[in-house]
C-alpha cells in the first residue's frame, strides 16, 4: 500500500476501494474464485463486493473464462464491426425495453452519451437528477442541490466548472411534488430527467410504487426524455433489471437506458440504448456525435455475452434466496445487539442501513451511523468477509455464493453487530 501511495493518489484507482470511510488499509487481492477472494498474504474472504456489481456468476466462472480465452486467441481488438457485439446487443434488446444499443467502455461514458443524445434529440439543455443518485463521474452530474430546491445546482467537486452544472437541477428522490414543481417551472427547457432505476449508490432506496411510471409520464407530458440508469440494477435486480419489476409489469418503458457492470462480465463494457427513433439521432445515422476506440471490444463483449447467456432465472433465484438468508441474519444480529438498522431491497439487491427506516431519499440515508459501520465492517473483515468499505453501498452476491460462503457470513454477523453497538450504534 505504501508503494501504491507513492505512485497513485490515495493508492487506489477508484476512491471507493480505499478504506478512508472505515479506517485501515484495503487488501491487495491476488486471485478470486467463485465467492472467494484471496489476498497477497494468502487470506481468504467471502466477497460481498463482487467488483461493485459485475461478478453476477462469481469469479473465474469456467464457461466465461473459456469464452474469453478463446476470444483472446483470435486477437484482442480490430476497430471493425464484430459478431459478439451484435450478439450481445441482441441479448440486451431481448431482455430489456431498449430497441437499439450503442456500446461504450464505462457506465460514466454511457450516461454522458445518453445525456448528449437527449439534448441533441430534444434541442433542449436542462437535465434533472436526484440527490444521492450516482451516474458516474460525468461533469454535469457531479452536482449537489443548492440551498433552495428548483435552483440550479452547484458543482459537487472541485474541477467541475459552475458552467457544467448550471443546467442541472437536483431534486430529492421519491418526491413527486418536487418533480411536478420543477417541470411546471422549467418544463420547456428540460432535455431529460436521469435517475437510477432504483438508487443503489446511497444504499438501496427502492422507488415508491409507481414512482418510475410517474417520472416517465411526466417527462412524456413535457417533451423531455426519461433516462433510466440501470448500470447497477441492469441484469442484477432481476434478469431484466429494475424495469422487470416496474415498467415491464406496468406497461411503460424509458426513452433511454444505460447499462454497465454485469453486462461486461468483469471487463470494461457498458452501453446506452432505447427508442429506435431517439437512437437513430446518433452518428453515423444521425447528427449527434459519439465514438470510442475500444467500444464493443470483442473480449469485453464476449465476456458479457457469456455472462448474460448463463444468467438464467435460476441464477437470480439463487442470489435472491442467499440474499434473503443474509438479510434476515443481519437484521436478527443487529436487533439482538440493539443496533438501529433497516434492510432495504429491490429484486435480488439489498443493503443494510445503520439507522431507523424507512430510507426514502438521500437525507434519510445520511442518518446512517458511519462510526458503527466502520466497527461492523472491520469485525466482518477479521472474520473473513469482505464488505464494501462504505456504509452507503449495496452488498453484492453471486450465483457462486454457496452454503459455505453464506454460512461464513452468518457466523460473522453476531460479533460484528456487537462491535457496531459498542462503537455507538446502540438504539
Ligand atoms: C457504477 C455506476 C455508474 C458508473 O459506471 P462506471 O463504469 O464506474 O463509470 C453509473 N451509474 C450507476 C447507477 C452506477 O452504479
Amino acid at each position: 500500500m505504501q508503494r501504491a501511495h507513492a505512485v497513485t493518489p490515495g493508492g487506489v484507482n477508484s476512491p471507493v476501494r480505499a478504506f478512508n470511510a472505515v479506517g485501515g488499509s484495503p487488501r491487495f487481492i491476488r486471485s478470486a474464485s467463485g465467492p472467494w477472494l484471496t489476498d497477497v498474504d494468502g487470506n481468504r474472504y467471502v466477497d460481498l463486493i463482487c467488483s461493485w456489481g459485475p461478478m453476477l456468476l462469481g469469479h473465474a466462472h469456467p464457461e466465461v473464462q473459456a469464452a474469453v480465452q478463446a476470444a483472446v486467441s483470435r486477437g484482442t481488438s480490430y476497430g471493425t464491426p464484430t459478431e459478439p457485439e451484435v450478439e450481445l446487443a441482441e441479448e440486451i434488446v431481448a431482455r430489456t425495453s431498449v430497441e437499439r444499443v450503442r456500446f461504450v467502455s464505462s457506465g460514466t461514458e454511457a450516461t454522458m452519451s445518453a445525456i448528449r443524445l437527449a439534448r441533441g434529440f430534444t434541442g433542449r439543455d436542462v437535465v434533472v437528477k436526484f440527490a444521492g443518485c450516482y451516474h458516474g463521474h460525468v461533469d454535469a452530474l457531479l452536482a449537489s442541490a443548492g440551498s433552495g430546491l428548483i435552483t440550479f445546482a452547484l458543482p459537487g467537486t472541485p474541477g467541475v466548472p459552475a458552467s457544467s452544472t448550471e443546467l442541472t437541477l437536483v431534486l430529492p428522490y421519491n418526491d413527486r411534488a418536487a418533480v411536478e414543481a420543477v417541470f411546471a417551472e422549467h418544463g420547456d427547457r428540460i432535455a431529460c430527467l436521469v435517475t437510477e432505476a432504483a438508487p443503489g449508490n446511497m444504499g438501496i432506496v427502492p422507488p415508491d410504487p409507481g414512482f418510475n411510471a410517474f417520472l416517465a409520464e411526466t417527462c412524456a407530458r413535457h417533451g423531455a426524455l426519461f433516462v433510466s440508469d440501470e448500470v447497477m440494477t441492469g441484469f442484477r435486480a432481476t434478469r431484466e433489471g429494475q424495469w422487470g419489476l416496474d415498467g415491464k409489469v406496468e406497461g411503460w418503458r424509458p426513452d433511454l437506458v444505460t447499462f454497465g457492470k454485469v453486462m461486461g462480465g468483469g471487463f470494461p463494457a457498458a452501453a446506452f440504448g432505447g427508442r429506435a427513433d431517439v437512437m437513430s439521432h446518433l452518428a453515423p445515422e444521425g447528427p449527434v456525435y459519439q465514438a470510442g476506440t475500444l467500444s464493443g471490444n470483442p473480449i469485453a463483449t464476449t465476456a458479457g455475452l457469456a455472462t448474460l447467456r448463463l444468467a438464467t432465472q435460476d441464477v437470480y433465484d439463487h442470489i435472491g434466496s442467499a440474499a434473503d438468508t443474509i438479510k434476515a441474519a443481519a437484521s436478527e444480529a443487529l436487533s439482538a445487539a440493539g443496533v438501529a438498522h433497516t434492510v432495504q431491497s429491490t429484486g435480488t439487491m439489498f443493503s443494510v442501513f445503520l439507522c431507523e427506516g424507512p430510507v426514502r431519499d438521500f437525507t434519510d440515508a445520511s442518518r446512517t451511523d458511519t462510526t458503527a459501520y466502520a466497527a461492523f465492517f472491520h469485525s466482518m473483515l477479521d472474520a473473513g468477509v469482505y464488505l464494501p468499505p462504505s456504509a452507503y453501498e449495496a452488498w453484492f452476491l453471486s450465483s457462486a455464493h454457496d452454503e459455505e460462503a453464506v454460512q461464513t457470513v452468518l457466523d460473522a454477523l453476531p460479533a460484528a453487530a456487537r462491535a457496531a453497538a459498542a462503537a455507538g450504534g446502540a438504539a
